[in-house]
């Protein structure tokens, strides 16, 4: 699939129906920032939390949608009662998410749930034809192959959210894909860029929280930190643009300005600059191919002075070389990444697993069980499952 020129209709200024997945969290609250600049170019269908009823209640207030969804049935009572008065059903769990997903009206999903989890409802809006805003990499890194077939099938739109991904999108609009030579992703570096090796051990949480350009979620923080970030980036980047890993390149950028850089078989490279917002990229997923005025603020030039640019160091974070490998070996390797990344990542975060301790559980993990067959969803979800128990049973105790 070649990404560079999605069929997209020109905005014919009827309100869009959105269906927005994950909307209490970072990507979430900040997609409707955007809807709030522009009240009149959207309607807000569908919101779904997992846990967050307060705020989930709070939004369906503000926004008036015709369905919410809680991912967590012991929060549905409250969602419920809450909003007895509107005009809005409340729906629970996975399935309801994918409800939301394909609710009459919804043009467009924006796929914000954080993991593994998102994948069931960005296929069901792909199976239901809709445009997709994805945020949700984990999905593409599991199941790339199965999104590019369902788009292909049922006629959809996939335009990426992620920061590097779209820069990509933005520098590809108008290239035909037979000219590109290279795709190189930028990456931050995260905190421990410059940290010594010999302190990995020592890493703490609160450490490992604090992003120096970005304020995300906390799986994607702690991903940035250990560089995982920026190797499912590379898998999503496989799978949006069609590139071969050979053809995909990470260059750590510590100021996070330029978000990404393709560069052409005449020699030429374009880039994507701007100041470290997610609205950007949020807001030119919505208005694509279109671009709307917006208060977001510019670079200043002047104050900018230097951009600097080192090669990553895999020996630090070896989470990156991790990732190239999986992908080299493809079948249920991405999956078996993911899946064990997210489960180290979620007992890292309970102070249960070391920092260090992250990547060793992905590489066990990929030892043990990675098959370089690619099975159908099934298979897929079965490795995921997998990949989960057997890092839970590693007991990398702190
Ligand atoms: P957050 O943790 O801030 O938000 C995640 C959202 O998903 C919340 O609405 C959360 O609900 C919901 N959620 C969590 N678990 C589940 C589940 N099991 N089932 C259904 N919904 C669930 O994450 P981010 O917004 O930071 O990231 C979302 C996605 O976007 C990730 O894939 C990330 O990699 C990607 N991304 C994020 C960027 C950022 O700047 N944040 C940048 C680029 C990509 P609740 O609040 O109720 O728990
Ligand atoms: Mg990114």
């Amino acid at each position: 699939m070649a990404l560079s020129a999605p069929s997209i209709l020109p905005f014919n200024g009827a309100p869009r129906g959105l269906a927005i997945l994950g909307a209490t969290g970072s990507i979430g609250t900040q997609t409707l920032d955007v809807v709030r600049l522009f009240p009149s170019k959207f309607r807000v269908l569908a919101l779904t939390a997992q846990h967050n009823a307060a705020l989930l209640i709070a939004q369906a207030r503000e926004f008036r949608p015709r369905c919410v969804v809680i991912g967590d049935e012991t929060r549905a009572a409250e969602v419920r009662t809450a909003l007895a008065g509107e005009d809005v059903e409340v729906l629970v769990g996975a399935e309801g998410m994918c409800e939301a997903a394909t609710w009459p009206g919804v043009e467009t999903v924006v796929a914000a749930v954080v993991g593994f989890a998102g994948l069931p409802s960005v296929l069901a809006a792909l199976e239901a034809g809709k445009k997709i805003a994805l945020a949700n990499k984990e999905t593409l890194v599991v199941a790339g192959v199965l999104v590019n077939d369902l788009l292909e099938k049922h006629g959809g739109t996939l335009v990426p959210i992620d920061s590097e991904h779209s820069a990509i999108f933005q520098c590809l609009v108008g290239e035909p894909q037979r000219t590109i030579e290279k795709l190189i992703l930028t990456a931050s570096g995260g905190p421990f860029r410059t940290r010594p090796a010999h302190t990995f051990d020592a890493i703490s949480r609160e450490e490992a929280l604090d992003h120096p350009n970005w304020s995300m979620g906390a799986k994607i923080t702690v991903d940035s930190a250990t560089m995982m970030n920026k190797g499912l980036e590379v898998i999503e980047a496989r799978w949006l643009f069609g590139a071969e890993a050979t053809r995909i390149d990470v260059l750590v950028h510590p100021q996070s300005i330029i978000h990404s850089m393709v560069v052409f078989r005449d020699g030429s490279t374009k880039a994507q600059l701007g100041v470290p917002d997610m609205k950007v990229p949020i807001q030119y997923a919505l208005s694509y191919p279109d671009r709307w005025p917006a208060p977001h603020e510019r670079l200043d030039w002047a104050q900018l002075r230097r951009l600097d640019f080192e090669p990553p160091d895999t020996t630090r974070f070896p989470c990156l070389r991790l990732a190239y490998d999986a992908l080299e070996l493809g079948g249920t390797a991405p999956a078996i990444l993911n899946a064990a990344n997210e489960q180290a990542v979620a007992s890292f975060l309970r102070e249960e697993m070391r920092f260090v301790d992250i990547p060793r559980a992905v590489e066990a993990a990929l030892d043990e069980l990675a098959d370089d067959r690619l099975p159908a969803l099934d298979g897929l979800k079965q490795a995921d499952a997998e990949a989960r128990r057997f890092v839970q049973e590693l007991n990398l105790r702190v």
